[in-house]
This record gives C-alpha cells, structure tokens and sequence, in this order.
C-alpha cells in the first residue's frame, strides 16, 4: 500500500472510514482527513506493535517505503506509537518520527533507524520459509525498526530513559538524511548516553567505524608532438610514483577497545590525456582512505600529504570515523547482554553522527549486512528475537 493521498468526495469520505481490504498482513484505516480541506484522506495501515517483533518486520516490509516515499510507514508507525505507547512524547518532523520517554532517568539511551529502502527489486511483498523471513528491507533494516517499535510499546518503565529515532532518506545522498536533519532542527533528541543504531550487524555489536577521504593527486606537464616525445614532459608518467605508492601500500591494523580496524587506500578513478600524438601536460588520480578512527580527518590528510609528498593534492571529500566507546557502562551492558566479542565497523554509518557529538555509538542489529540492498535479502528469524531480547535486557536490566 502506498502512502499517496487519495482524492475523494465527501460523500466517498464516509464510504471509506472504514476498512479498506489491503495485504495478508496488514489492515488499513482512516485515521485523519487533510488539514487544508476536504476532499484528501490519508490511508494509514494499522501496526499492531505489541505482537511478535517477526510478524512487525513482515508488517513493515509490506509497507514499500523507498527513499523519498516513506509517508506511509512514517504514518502508520506515528499512529501506532500515539495509540499504543502513549506514555511516550512524540513529534513528527518531515517523515521522521521521534518518540522518547521523560522519566527522569539518570542516563538515557537513544535507538535510530531509517526507515527507507533501496528500490524494489521484484522482491516485494516479504515471504517466510523455514524460520527466514524474505523480502526488501527484511535485512536493511527492518528487523531493527520492528525490535524497536516493540520495545517502545512494550517497556513502559525502562531503566533508562529511551530515544526512539526513525528517519528518512539513509539509502540516498547524505545531504537528505533525515537524522542529520533532526541533528540540525531537533539537536536535543540526539542526546543520549548511548547511541544503538540498529542496522543490521549479524545480531553482534559492531562498534565505531572507519573515516572515508579521497583526495585527487595532480600532475602537469608539457604538451609535445609523440614524434619529438623529449620536447615535452608527461604528465601520466608522472602519476607512476604515486601509483608505485599505492601498490607498495600496507594496511595499517589497529586495535582499538578490543576491536580491530584495517585501513585501505586504493586508486578509484585516473584521468589524463589529449590525444593519441599528444604527450599530455596534465593527468589526475583519485584515492580513497579509508582510516581507522583513532586519526582525525585533520590527521587523515596530514599523513595523505606526507605519503604523497611532492603531489600537487586537493581533500575532494571526508567523512570522520567514530571511536568504539566500548568502555562506557552503557556500552558494557549491551556488550554483556548480547555477548561475543564486539567487531570493528568498517563501513561509515550514522554511527559516526553520534560518535562526532561524543556519544558511544554502536551497531547491533538483525541480519547480515552482506545481504543488504541484494535482491534475495531475508533474516533467520532468530536473529530478530533474539535482538529483541538482548535490547530489552539492556533497557530493563
Ligand atoms: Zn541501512
């Protein structure tokens, strides 16, 4: 079902407050009319967020919410939360929806998760065999936002004060991102002790991650005719070093709070050249570096300049890594209650949001992460389950 608003009379209003017929898993009510007029109905399906978190994931997966259309989910899950958690203070902003508890807690933990999925890809609605649950978003991360939705109406006396973050637009361009635009207008509903982005993570706490910066080497020459080569100086010649750098590189390995990061640094696009008798006077690379997050970007570039000391080097774009935390007590909880032993992150994630505002972020999550954005995504169910049961140890412990 999805969340476009439908035109009606308003003699049609009173045929449809009512059941309309929707999916297997879902049943659908009208639950507002427009606030500029009659005539628009918003079409919300019903959540029942008490049940099994398993039957939610299906329930969520069966609400299509593609980036930049998540009104749906983003209404049902509003609705849901006003009416069967209403203990908690709720705002809405765009299609994010924050929920949290004021009780006054000495500590206070938040859980984020977005709400979007890459594009359908034939794998639409979710199907369950044998204990797994398939279907788009079953890994990426609905599993998480159904653990989360359930722990909201289901914990009404936490031993922390709780922040639920569910957002929009994580799948697209950074500058979308919903949780950076609650960071920018919400900043208070950041706040926290600890921060559980619940991405999916093979149901292991996976924590910090790596910082990304590509920056662009240049090098300039001399344009000659190929037939009179020594007149000229090349400038793809020139990038031989630097690509003698790169091929020669070690990863650095780094144990940070038990966990371990391996950096890279790789050449991802070359350019240069003007024709084919034409020695080229200008040529550029491009890398990346990934790095681990006990350097700063500040520090990420100084040891960029120092490795390719004589280029002529521009930062194109970075991103800070995150710190584990690992030995904040809230942290230690969580670690103690899934068990195992906590993994580096090495991808970037809004884990890295918290962590820049100097809150212990970590990943923990149903499914694995390998699956996510493939065709053929699905969850054993287990993992659900057994995240619900992990989290809600932490929150009521
Ligand atoms: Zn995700």
């Amino acid at each position: 079902m999805r969340g476009e608003d439908l035109r009606v009379s308003d003699d049609a209003l009173v045929e449809l407050d009512g059941d309309v017929p929707l999916g297997p898993t879902t049943d659908c009510h009208v639950v507002r009319t427009n606030p500029r007029g009659l005539g628009f109905l918003t079409v919300t399906v019903a959540l029942d967020l008490t049940a099994d978190p398993i039957d939610l994931t299906a329930a969520l997966v069966d609400i299509p919410s593609v980036s930049e259309d998540e009104q749906a989910i983003a209404d049902a899950i509003e609705a849901a939360l006003r009416a069967q958690a209403p203990w908690l203070e709720i705002v809405r902003l765009g299609n994010n929806v924050l929920a949290r508890t004021n009780l006054g807690r000495p500590t206070r933990v938040v859980f984020a998760g977005h709400l979007d999925t890459v594009p359908v890809n034939d794998n639409l609605p979710s199907r369950r065999t044998d204990g797994v649950l398939h279907g788009l978003g079953t890994v990426d991360m609905k599993g998480g936002d159904a653990v989360m939705l359930h722990l909201a109406a289901t914990v009404a006396e936490p031993t922390h004060d709780l922040t639920f973050l569910f957002y929009e637009c994580e799948e697209i361009e950074a500058v979308r991102n919903g949780l950076g635009r609650v960071e920018r207008e919400l900043p208070d509903w950041m706040a926290g002790d600890l921060a559980v982005v619940c991405e999916p993570s093979n149901g292991v706490v996976e924590a910090g991650c790596q910082g990304t910066m590509r920056v662009e080497l240049r090098t300039s020459g001399v344009r000659a005719h190929t037939a009179r080569g020594w007149m000229g100086v090349n400038a793809i010649h020139a990038l031989g070093a630097a690509l003698a750098v790169l091929t020669a590189y070690e990863s650095r390995v780094v144990d940070i709070d038990g966990c371990t990061y391996r950096e890279g640094l790789q050449a991802v696009h070359i350019s240069g050249g003007v024709s084919g008798n034409v020695v080229p006077d200008a040529a550029a690379l491009r890398v990346n570096f990934r790095f681990a997050p006990d350097r700063s970007v500040e520090q990420a570039e100084a040891y960029l300049r120092e490795v390719f000391a004589g280029f002529d080097l521009t930062v194109v774009d970075a991103a800070a890594g995150a710190l584990p935390g690992l030995n904040a007590p809230a942290a230690k909880s969580l670690i103690a209650a899934a068990g195992g032993q906590p993994l580096a992150k090495l991808g970037w994630t809004d884990v890295a949001r918290f962590a820049a505002l100097g809150i212990p972020a970590v990943n923990y999550g149903p499914g694995d992460p390998l699956l996510a954005h493939t065709q053929q995504e699905n969850v054993p169910v287990e993992q659900i389950t057994r995240c619900a049961t992990v989290l809600r140890e932490l929150i009521t412990g």
